[in-house]
């Protein structure tokens, strides 16, 4: 018999009907949706709340500067921004330039960041990347995407992180929580983390694509969370056709103070 999906995986985009019924009848797999299941002004107005909301949001993980910023986003593989920032706090004090990162060497960064997983292989990239950015780019780190893949450690999602908060690029980094929401919502539903970028490049209007990224991950960590959506906290619950919704009135559009608190939930990476 097979075993019912857990509530926490179940992806109404997704799920195949069929058998639940007991039915014996094969499956037929649905069509995956490709496109946004909102009008240019719905999702105008959904990041037009989200701008009210939070008019100036702000990243999570601390940095002092592009480089120190790149060797946050790459620590945070796999790690909770909260962890990272209890790491990076004295890093960063003893090195905040790739040439003072290379001075301190693989061993004394990898005592600062011990606490984070996979502390070795990311002590062995922070000082191979800062080593790169030192011989190919002056010590700089780059503004292109294509130059800042091929240095150790850094994805397209990395680099996507850096070029919007670091560069002020409009550029889409899809995290846990963004390729939920794309996929959750129909929003830009997609099978992959590039399909869900390129659906919400599409569809979000330029006026909003500075902000959009963190306005979707805040969206994400603290109300339309992974295993219960906090509905009745969201201001954009009557635009919402998410399956799994369970309200259509929506919250109060008022700014929420930009330092929240994160809940255990949040600590998921
Ligand atoms: S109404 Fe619920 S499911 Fe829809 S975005 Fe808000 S929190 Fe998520």
């Amino acid at each position: 018999m097979a075993r019912p999906k857990s509530k926490e995986s179940f992806d109404p985009e997704n799920e195949t009907p069929g058998r639940r019924d007991g039915c014996n009848a094969k499956p037929r797999p649905r069509p995956v949706r490709r496109s946004s299941r909102y009008s240019p002004a719905e999702v105008h107005e959904i990041f037009r709340r989200f701008s009210v909301q939070r008019p100036e949001p702000k990243g999570e993980l601390e940095h002092v500067n592009a480089f120190t910023l790149l060797v946050a986003v790459v620590l945070s593989a796999q790690a909770t921004d909260a962890g990272v920032n209890k790491a990076t706090r004295a890093l960063f004090k003893a090195a905040e330039t790739p040439r003072a990162m290379v001075e301190l060497g693989e061993t004394r960064v990898g005592d600062y960041i011990r606490t984070i997983g996979l502390w070795r292989n990311k002590a062995k990239n922070v000082i191979a990347l800062s080593q790169a950015l030192i011989r190919d780019h002056g010590g700089q780190v780059p503004d292109d995407r294509d130059e800042l893949i091929k240095l150790p450690g850094v994805g397209r999602k990395t680099a996507n992180v850096v070029l919007n908060m670091a560069f002020g690029q409009h550029t889409m980094a899809v995290d846990t929580h963004i390729f939920r929401i794309g996929n959750r919502l129909g929003l830009a539903p997609g099978k992959t983390p590039e399909q869900v970028e390129q659906g919400l490049l599409k569809i979000i209007p330029d006026e909003y694509m500075r902000h959009a990224h963190h306005w979707l991950i805040l969206h994400g960590r603290y109300v339309c969370k992974a295993r219960k959506p906090d509905c009745p906290a969201c201001v954009i619950a009557d635009i919402c056709k998410a399956d799994v919704k369970t309200t259509s009135i929506p919250a109060p559009l008022v700014p929420i103070a930009p330092l929240e608190t994160a809940t255990t939930e949040d600590q998921q990476p």
